[in-house]
C-alpha cells in the first residue's frame, strides 16, 4: 500500500542543510493500522506529509496504492490527495464560517455531484460518525471530539483507501480521544482503510497493529506491538 524507499527530506536553513528525514525506508501493507511515534521534531509530521503528497522528498521514492508520487505533476498530486487520502489533524482544520454540513459537502462538491446527492452523502457520513442532526451547527458550537468526528466524516467523503492522522487525539480529553481511536479502528477493521497515525501518546498507539519509532529523522524501531519496543 505504502512504500517509502530511501527517502530523505532536507530543509535549507541559514545554518546549513537540515535533514528532517534521513534515508528512511518503510513499508505499510494494505489494511494495516500503523502508529508513528517519537520525540517532537523527529520528523513524524514530515513523513506523514510526504506520504500524503503534501510535499515531495529531497531524494528517494514514495509509492502509495501503486502511484509513484515523485512522477506526478502538481495537478495530479492534488487529485491524488483529494481522492486517495483522508487527512486528519490535531486541530481538526474545519472552516469556521461554514456549517458542519458545508464543511463535509466541500470535500464532495468539487466532484460535480448534484445537490441532492451531496445532501444524502453528507447525511450518511454524519451518521457514520454518530453526528446525526448536526449538519447546521457551526464547528465552534461542537465539542472537540465532535469537531474531530466532523473532520473524519470529511476525510471519508471521497472514500479514501488511506487515512493519515497527525496527533488526532492531541487536543482531546481521555474519553473523547478514546472515541476517536475507536472510530479509526472501526474504519480500519470494517472498511479496510489503511491508517497511519502520528501520536506521542503510548495509549493511543495501542490501537495500532504496528508501531514505528522515529528519532532525529531515522526509523529506530519498526515492529509489532510487544516486540522489541523499548524506545521512547
Ligand atoms: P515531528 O512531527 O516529529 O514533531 P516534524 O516533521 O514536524 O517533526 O519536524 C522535523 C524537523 O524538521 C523539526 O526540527 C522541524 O523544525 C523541521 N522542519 C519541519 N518542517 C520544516 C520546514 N518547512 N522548514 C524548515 N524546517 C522544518
Ligand atoms: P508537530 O506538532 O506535528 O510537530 P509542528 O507544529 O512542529 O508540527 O509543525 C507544523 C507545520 O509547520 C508542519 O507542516 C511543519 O512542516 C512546519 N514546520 C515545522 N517546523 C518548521 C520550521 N522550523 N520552519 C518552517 N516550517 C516548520
Amino acid at each position: 500500500m505504502i512504500s517509502v524507499s530511501d527517502v530523505s527530506k532536507v530543509y535549507a536553513l541559514e545554518s546549513g542543510d537540515f535533514f528532517a528525514l534521513k534515508n528512511t525506508t518503510i513499508q505499510v501493507g494494505k489494511g494495516e493500522f500503523v502508529a508513528i511515534m517519537g520525540p517532537s521534531g523527529s520528523g513524524k509530521s514530515t513523513l506523514l506529509q510526504l506520504i500524503g503528497g503534501l510535499d515531495l522528498p529531497t531524494s528517494g521514492t514514495i509509492e502509495v496504492d501503486g502511484i509513484e508520487l515523485n512522477k506526478l505533476n502538481e495537478k495530479q498530486r492534488t487529485l491524488f490527495r483529494r481522492t486517495k487520502v483522508g487527512f486528519i489533524f490535531q486541530n481538526y482544520q474545519l472552516l469556521p464560517m461554514m456549517t458542519v454540513g458545508e464543511n463535509i459537502a466541500l470535500a464532495l462538491s468539487a466532484n460535480h455531484a448534484k445537490k441532492e446527492e451531496i445532501n444524502s452523502v453528507v447525511q450518511k457520513l454524519l451518521s457514520d460518525v454518530n453526528l446525526q442532526g448536526k449538519e447546521s451547527a457551526f464547528p465552534s458550537q461542537l465539542s472537540g471530539g465532535q469537531q474531530q468526528r466532523v473532520a473524519i466524516a470529511r476525510a471519508l467523503a471521497m472514500k479514501p483507501s488511506l487515512i493519515l492522522a497527525d496527533e488526532p487525539t492531541g487536543n482531546l480529553d481521555q474519553k473523547n480521544g478514546e472515541d476517536i481511536l475507536k472510530l479509526l479502528s472501526v474504519l480500519n477493521k470494517e472498511e479496510k482503510i489503511t491508517v497511519v497515525m502520528v501520536t506521542h501518546d503510548h495509549q493511543a498507539a495501542q490501537v495500532a497493529d504496528r508501531i514505528i519509532v522515529v528519532r532525529d529523522g531515522v526509523v529506530v524501531t519498526d515492529g509489532n506491538k510487544g516486540g522489541n519496543r523499548h524506545e521512547t
